[in-house]
């Protein structure tokens, strides 16, 4: 909706660059641990809650099904680091300054499922993330995650860090 109103706007008013970055699923924090994510109450999206679970704030990671077409049937996504996301903004504010609708995606082109996060959190920050499976959750696709290429052409951008990298760096700021 959000495209639409700013496409809009632009073919409106021609002389405007309207940008309009296409996110993939951001986690992990600063390395410096001083700017993160801190959400409010019970967290609806993965890694805030599997942070909550770490910190025993919240008992147990409710996994949104097991039955997806995918390798471990759990949902797949497309998991980018927050400063490879901030990167790709400064660099997408320099490149398209030209009149038009650019767009562009911002994502790493890898997916990994919600129990491949899980192990990586477990094992990168050494602690147990105790989960059940659920059913799944309305609206949840299988499997999402991003061609990245255009990002490279035009922006020379590409995600730099891991999920290892975003992993430690989401505990790190907790
Ligand atoms: N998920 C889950 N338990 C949770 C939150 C999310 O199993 O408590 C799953 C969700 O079903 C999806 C993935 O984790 O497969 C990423 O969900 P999130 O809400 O973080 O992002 P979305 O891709 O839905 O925007």
């Amino acid at each position: 909706m959000m495209e639409r109103i700013l496409t809009d706007v632009q073919f409106a008013n021609p002389e405007m660059s309207v940008t309009l970055l296409r996110y993939f699923n951001p986690i992990g924090a600063h390395e410096s641990g001083l700017i993160g994510e801190n959400p409010k109450g019970i967290p609806n999206n993965l890694m805030p809650y599997i942070m909550k679970v770490a910190t025993g704030e919240l008992s147990e990671l409710g996994v949104f099904g097991n039955d997806y077409d995918t390798p471990d049937g759990t949902g797949v996504r497309d998991y980018i680091h927050v400063v490879d996301l901030a990167k790709g903004h400064v660099l997408a504010i320099e490149k398209y300054n030209t009149p038009g609708v650019h767009i562009c995606n911002l994502g790493t082109g890898k997916g990994y499922s919600v129990l491949d996060i899980v192990h990586a959190f477990e094992r990168v920050n050494g602690i147990k993330i105790p989960y059940v499976i659920k059913p799944r959750r309305a609206g949840d696709i299988a499997t999402c995650y991003a061609d990245p290429t255009r990002a490279k052409v035009q922006l020379g951008w590409v995600a730099e860090k891991n999920l290892d990298d975003m992993c430690r760096d989401t505990w790190n700021f907790a």
